[in-house]
């Protein structure tokens, strides 16, 4: 299993979960409700084994990437490099391939394992508390109500209802951010890994270059970049020891800045640098300020344009899978179909619409 299909498993475990909840006839029922937690609680311990078995392959993979990749940047660095003696000495080491079982890269692996997985297991435990909590306080809720005359008409019915609704708003709750948003167990699953991938890649390039003997990087993102990201770019960052004038990683982190981050490193000797190359690594490092927005006009124009492209696909995909889940067979067969019908905004585009609304509605 890879990373996609593991995230794709949380959609679904999560999916048939909530679908459990729902379906669940008699909630006022204290076995049935006990069925119900049983049965979540066993959902989210099958998944949590398939998470730990997956990640740690799946840094490994990254890490394996970040090697390869700092090694055809040395190779690169090399084929431009004056004779020196540090050229001597980084063509000596990237002659070799790099050995993942060496001790450097075998550390940092393990302790980027570790933490992802401690990570992940605190976010499943909180989505269990999460589930049962949810489930009980909304039943205990529902039952004085009843006693009291509030609810009338069909107790189960109401019950389920409520039930379905609470659970469905923090049933799963994993993570709760610093500014209050609750994120559930597979959206903060999610980011984990994506994050943790990616700081796995630049740590094995990062831990390559150490190990040839280089000792400063540049941070390398793309033009079309966020806030956050270009804040870092094309900054020379020291990763062992110091050099006066600029930063260490301590005080500027390497990438990744947030989930889906795609800025890399490429290694920098400074003694290849001209007069004027230096000046200029000097003068960004001075300028580095964390709590600025450095981007061009033309560049913030071009980061929102594609946020704004993105936004838009993500929420045509889930309009499509709220229809899919109402319709069934009668809804586009793949969004990509119905991406093209929505646009086009036909006939048959009009009509399935109406389908759709009608079915909500009933
Ligand atoms: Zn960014």
């Amino acid at each position: 299993m890879n990373l996609e299909q593991l995230l794709k498993a949380f959609s679904e475990v999560l999916f048939s979960v909530f679908q459990q909840v729902e379906s669940t006839e008699d909630l006022l029922n204290d076995k049935q409700k006990m069925a119900l937690i049983a049965s979540i609680i066993a959902a989210l311990d099958e998944l949590q084994a398939v998470t730990e078995q997956t990640l740690p392959e799946e840094l490994t993979s990254a890490y394996t990437a970040g090697l390869s990749e700092a090694q055809a940047a040395l190779q690169e660095l090399l084929t431009s490099a004056p004779a020196s003696p540090i050229t001597a000495t980084i063509a000596a080491a990237a002659k070799l391939k790099p050995v993942i079982a060496n001790r450097i890269h075998l550390n940092a692996l393990n302790n980027l394992i570790s933490d992802t997985l401690a990570d992940l297991k605190a976010a499943f435990r909180t989505a269990r508390e999460s589930a049962i909590t949810t489930i009980n306080d909304t039943i205990d809720v529902v039952r004085l109500e009843i006693a009291s005359g509030i609810i009338q008409g069909n107790h189960n019915r109401v019950t389920a209802k409520r039930v379905a609704k609470a659970f469905a708003q923090g049933g799963l709750t994993s993570f709760i951010t610093r500014d209050g948003k609750r994120l559930p167990l597979d959206v903060y699953a999610s980011l984990v890994a994506r994050v943790k991938t990616r700081q796995a890649q630049v740590t094995g390039a990062e831990n390559r270059y150490k190990e040839a003997g280089v000792t400063t990087v540049r941070i390398f993102e793309n033009a079309v970049t966020c806030p956050v990201c270009a804040k870092y770019r094309n900054m020379i960052v020291v990763i062992s020891g110091s050099i006066p004038g600029f930063k260490t990683k301590n005080e500027v982190p390497l990438p990744p800045y947030h989930p889906n981050c795609r800025g890399t490193i490429r290694p920098v000797v400074m003694d290849f640098l001209s007069d004027a190359e230096l000046a200029e690594a000097k003068a960004l490092t001075a300028a580095f300020d964390p709590g600025k927005d450095n981007r061009t006009p033309a560049q913030r124009k071009a980061y929102a344009k594609e946020q704004e492209i993105r936004r838009k696909a993500r929420e045509e995909t889930k309009y499509y899978e709220r229809m899919k889940a109402v319709l069934g067979d009668q809804a586009p067969k793949t969004v990509g179909a119905f991406r093209r019908m929505k646009r086009s905004n036909g006939k048959g585009w009009q009509k399935v619409q109406v389908e759709y609304l009608k079915a909500v509605r009933e």
